[in-house]
């Protein structure tokens, strides 16, 4: 059961294309996992329809209408062939929530970067718990990656110089707040102190975007922040 979502302003954002690829893949990813927010996904998209039919038409040039012209048709061409696609797979269309039964446990969005499966994939470690695979940096230096927390491991104490976040895509971990499981969508921000816990029965894996550096609070880890702000120690 998902307990933690993306808010309003993030989902109509997202329905409106406006937000940078880190955090377009951290909803898309939620996405999968949701059917609520799905429908209410679906709901922001009518209502941006909407307000579209009531703007006053405005004048272009002659080329601008050819390339958005253009545009259309190259659009309408591949949802063509995202709809044969998914014919042929017989899932539906009005949502991309995943069906379960033999499908993959990888969200499809995600699957450009996770070939077969996590475990399968070239985790490099950072801490005695931690390791992680980062999957790129946006223009303004958010880092995307994918985070694994062994069974029972623990992230230090921290907090953002931005704002951090997570999806849980397989296992669970606890902080101060309570119990996220998979498909749990959750943002921090630079006020927020906490200590990720995974659960004891498996390895709990996550999607990270964090845009900037960690923050290490507790007293001895202080020490570490100026060698991550300057990049010799990884977070
Ligand atoms: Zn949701």
């Amino acid at each position: 059961m998902i307990k933690n979502h993306p808010g309003d302003e993030l989902l109509s954002s997202y329905s409106a294309g406006s937000l940078p690829l880190g955090q377009a893949l951290c909803v898309s990813t939620h996405l999968e996992f949701c059917s609520n927010c799905c429908q209410k996904l679906q709901r922001f998209n009518h209502i941006g329809g909407e307000l579209m039919l009531q703007l006053s038409p405005a004048t272009v040039s002659h080329d601008l209408k050819n390339t958005i012209l253009n545009k259309i048709d190259e659009d309408s061409d591949s949802l063509e062939r995202d709809h044969q696609d998914m014919s042929y797979s017989g899932k539906s269309k009005v949502s991309n929530v995943r069906s379960g039964a033999g499908e993959s446990s990888v969200p499809r969005c995600l699957r450009q970067f996770v070939k077969s499966d996590y475990q399968e994939m070239a985790w490099r470690r950072v801490a005695k718990s931690i390791h992680n695979i980062e999957l790129f940096r946006d223009d303004e230096n958010t880092k995307v990656e994918m985070l694994k927390i062994k069974s029972g491991g623990s992230v230090s104490t921290h907090s953002h110089l931005g704002e951090e976040y997570t999806v849980i895509l397989e296992g669970s971990f606890s902080d101060e707040d309570g119990l996220y499981q998979q498909g749990d969508f959750l943002v921090r921000n630079s006020r927020d102190e906490h200590t990720p816990i995974a659960t004891l029965d498996r390895d709990c894996i996550c999607l990270g975007v964090s845009e900037g550096p960690l923050q290490f609070t507790g007293f001895f880890k202080r020490l570490l922040n100026p060698l991550v702000r300057r990049g010799y120690l990884q977070n």
